[in-house]
C-alpha cells in the first residue's frame, strides 16, 4: 500500500510494536522486582463519617523501579491479571499488610482493619483460603482484621464459582467489601445472593461533573438499600468538601479520598495512628 494508508499503518504499526515492547519489558521485570522488594505498598486511610475517626487502610501496591521510577498500577496489575503474576504479588501485598498490622498491634495501637485488593484472578485459585488464613495466622491476627475488597464485575463474570469461594472466605470471618459498586455490572437481584459486608462505591457517583438532583437520588437509594440489606457502604474518590457534603446528606458510613488522605508509606500511616490516638 501507498501514500496516505500505508503512512497510516506505519504509524499504528509503530505504536502498537512501541506497547508490545513496553508490556514485555515489565514481564521481563517482574520476578526481579518482587525479589528485589520494588514494590511497595501504600495505605490510604479510611475514615468513618459518624466521629471523623481513622477507621482503617486501603493497601495499594506500587511499582518503583530503579530506572523507570513509579509505575502506575493501573498499567501493570491489569497485565498482571493476565499473566498471572498478580496470584504472586497479591499474597505478597496481603503479607506485608499483616504485617503492619501486627506491628501496629504490639505497639499497642488500637486494632485497625486493613483492606486488601483479591483480584479476580485470585478468586479462582483453589488454595486462596487456605494462603489468606496461613498469612494471617503467621501474624497471630483474627481474619476479620483483613477486609478483602473484591471488584463488582468478577462476582458476575462466573457468579455461581465467585460466590461459593467468597462466601467460604466470609465463613471464615474475612470480611468482605465488594469494590466498584455500581460501576454497571451487578443487579439489584444478585446482590441479594452476594456474600458481602460492605459496598464500596465505585467513583463515578461523586466525581460526576455537574451534580444532578437525580445523582442524589441513587446514592439516597443505594444507601437506604445497604441499610436494608445490613451493609456498611464506603466511598471512595473524595477530593472535594462538597463531595464530602453530598454523601453526609445521604448517610453514607466511611470514606476515602484524596480530600483526606492520599494513599502513603506505612511510617507515614503510623504517624496518624498515634496522632489519632492523642486527640
Ligand atoms: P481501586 O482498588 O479501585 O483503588 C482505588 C484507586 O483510586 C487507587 O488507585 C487510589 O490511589 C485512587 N484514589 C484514591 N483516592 C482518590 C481520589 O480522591 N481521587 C482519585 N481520582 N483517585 C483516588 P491506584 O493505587 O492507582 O490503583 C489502581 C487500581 O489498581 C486499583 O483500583 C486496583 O484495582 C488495582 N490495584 C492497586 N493495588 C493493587 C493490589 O495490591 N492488588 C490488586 N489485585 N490490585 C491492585
Ligand atoms: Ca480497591
Ligand atoms: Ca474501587
Ligand atoms: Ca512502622
Amino acid at each position: 500500500i501507498k501514500g496516505q494508508y500505508g503512512k497510516y499503518f506505519a504509524a499504528y504499526d509503530d505504536k502498537l510494536r512501541d506497547e508490545l515492547l513496553r508490556q514485555q519489558a515489565i514481564i521481563d521485570e517482574m520476578e526481579t522486582a518482587l525479589k528485589e522488594e520494588q514494590f511497595l505498598i501504600y495505605l490510604q486511610p479510611k475514615y468513618r463519617i459518624r466521629d471523623d475517626k481513622l477507621a482503617g487502610a486501603e493497601a495499594l501496591v506500587r511499582w518503583n523501579h530503579p530506572k523507570w521510577g513509579f509505575q502506575s498500577p493501573a498499567e501493570f496489575i491489569p497485565l498482571f491479571e493476565k499473566n498471572g503474576f498478580i496470584t504472586k504479588l497479591d499474597q505478597f501485598v496481603w503479607d506485608k499488610t499483616c504485617s503492619y498490622l501486627r506491628e501496629w498491634e504490639e505497639k499497642g495501637y488500637p486494632p485497625l482493619p486493613a483492606s486488601v485488593n483479591v483480584s479476580r484472578a485470585d478468586i479462582y485459585n483453589a488454595d486462596i483460603a487456605d494462603i489468606l488464613m496461613n498469612t494471617v495466622e503467621k501474624y497471630g491476627l483474627p481474619p476479620s482484621r483483613l477486609h478483602l475488597e473484591i471488584t463488582e464485575s468478577a462476582y458476575t463474570e462466573n457468579p455461581g464459582q465467585i460466590i461459593e469461594t467468597v462466601s467460604h472466605l466470609r465463613n471464615l470471618g474475612f470480611i468482605i467489601e465488594m469494590d466498584d459498586f455500581g460501576s454497571g455490572y451487578s443487579s439489584l437481584n444478585m446482590l441479594n445472593q452476594m456474600p458481602i459486608d460492605i459496598l464500596k462505591l465505585d467513583m463515578k457517583f461523586i466525581q460526576s461533573e455537574t451534580v444532578k438532583p437525580a445523582n442524589q437520588g441513587v446514592l439516597r437509594f443505594i444507601m437506604e438499600l445497604a441499610r436494608w440489606m445490613h451493609l456498611s457502604v464506603v466511598a471512595e474518590g473524595v477530593e472535594t468538601r462538597e463531595q464530602l457534603d453530598r454523601l453526609l446528606e445521604t448517610g453514607c458510613d466511611y470514606v476515602q479520598g484524596y480530600y483526606f488522605a492520599r494513599p502513603m508509606p506505612e511510617r507515614d500511616f503510623e504517624k496518624l495512628i498515634r496522632e489519632q490516638q492523642s486527640d
